[in-house]
């Protein structure tokens, strides 16, 4: 993928809210979650993708059998992964189930299979298609299960900071980092300038191999998870600079560009900037022996304020490992602590956030989207196939390699 290095203009730009982050909280509400015919389920204001009829009214009952009996059919030609923040219906089919890194490394391992049916969003599914065989197809259910965090560095706003980062500061003075929750076209802009792919468990040690080879780091697209790295690194919070897509120099002078250590990008996850240290602090008073547990993509206060900071898998691996009796507050996704309460049932496990608000792209894959694949692949037909151009897959896999190499 050629990087343009013409000098961009200076004009402020419209700020752009992605659909998907106006449409993040439409699946909010107080009651537990419970899957519903697709037809009642079109009515939370989210865009879907559209299914025949027949699949629409089907009862979750009936999906269940006829989606059993599918996977039996497709047998190891196919492969269903699913993300933790997945909703139970559709986790009960995974052959697997992970965090989007585990799941596309998962799938790479799976040659034997023809298909990938990746129940989770479209970055990682794209993942998927970079590290895997030529001859595996990447299905996503539903087309529209993006993520709303990737979609606010869209590859022309990304390419416009690299330049005007070139022309400030100079070549070689900026190692650009993408969090993996980023398109292939970011992972491939950061792969052919230099830098690498980094996870929320990795991402101290990415940016530390970072700072040994550049002054400082561009950091897309989470800025939260930027911050929160950066300050278990001991870098002063005045040397981590935001960059704004919408304002000339990202809202920066030259001078705060050249004094910063980091450049983090405006971006963030509307799922775990919900967590607040309120919050913490109600399930302190409730629970004087509660353990909080938070992700790193939440706010740097909300960081602060919990006993650990993980990634998804940490969180998982330090709540089922726990002693019987403890009581766990957990700053994550709400399919996936619910999912962890249930499995843990000697344990008290709940959210800090008092309102059921899963991860609005995430839960648009409904069963009647993973029968409506799962039909198709058996009719000879594969829909919703995600694939990378070649150039953009040869580079993110350079940026994921280079990650994987520091591991
Ligand atoms: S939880 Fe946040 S980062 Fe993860 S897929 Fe949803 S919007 Fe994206």
């Amino acid at each position: 993928m050629a990087i343009n290095l013409s000098i961009v203009d200076e004009k402020v730009r419209n700020p752009r809210v992605p659909l998907t982050e106006l449409e993040q909280s439409a699946f909010c509400q107080v009651e537990p979650l419970e899957t519903k015919p697709l037809a009642e389920e079109l009515n939370a204001g989210v865009r879907w993708q559209r299914l025949p009829d027949s699949y629409v009214n089907m009862t979750p009952e009936e999906l269940t059998t006829r989606i059993e009996a599918n996977k039996v059919q497709l047998g190891s030609r196919a492969v269903i992964l699913g993300h933790h923040y997945q909703r139970e219906d559709i986790i009960q089919f995974a052959d697997f189930r992970g965090d989007s890194l585990k799941l596309s490394q998962y799938a790479a391992d799976q040659q034997g299979s023809e298909f990938i049916i990746f129940c989770g969003v479209h970055f990682m599914a794209e993942t998927a298609a970079v590290l895997g065989g030529a001859h595996q197809k990447v299905v996503l259910p539903n087309i529209n299960a993006g993520c709303s965090m990737a979609d606010m560095a869209p590859t022309d706003d990304a390419l416009d900071c690299w330049d005007d980062l070139m022309t400030t500061l100079g070549t070689g003075s900026v190692i650009p980092v993408t969090y993996m929750n980023s398109t292939a076209e970011i992972k491939a802009l950061v792969g052919e300038n230099g830098g690498a792919v980094c996870t929320s468990s990795n991402a101290d040690r990415v940016v530390a191999w970072a700072f040994q080879q550049g002054k400082r780091v561009l950091f897309l697209p989470d800025q939260h998870l930027g911050r929160n790295t950066g300050a278990k690194m001991g870098v002063p919070l005045d040397e981590m600079v935001l960059w704004n897509p919408f304002q000339p120099l990202g809202g920066n002078t030259a001078e705060a560009l050249e004094q910063s250590k980091m450049i983090l990008w405006k971006g963030h996850c509307s799922v775990h900037t919900r967590f607040t240290t309120d919050q913490i602090a109600r399930a302190r008073q409730e629970y004087p022996d509660v353990q909080v547990i938070v992700h790193p993509e939440c706010m740097l206060e909300s960081v602060q304020e919990a006993d650990y900071v993980g990634s998804t898998e940490l969180i998982v691996k330090m709540v089922s490992e726990s002693a019987p009796g403890s009581v766990w507050a957990i700053g994550t996704e709400i399919n996936l602590v619910s999912r962890l309460a249930h499995e843990n049932p000697d344990k008290t496990v709940f959210c800090l956030d008092p309102v059921v608000c899963p991860c609005s792209t995430m839960y648009r894959i409904h069963p009647a989207y993973l029968l409506w694949v799962t039909d198709e692949l058996l009719a000879g037909r594969v829909p919703n196939q995600v694939s990378v151009a070649p150039e953009t897959a040869h580079y993110a896999k350079v940026a994921l390699d280079r990650m994987l190499s520091l591991s």
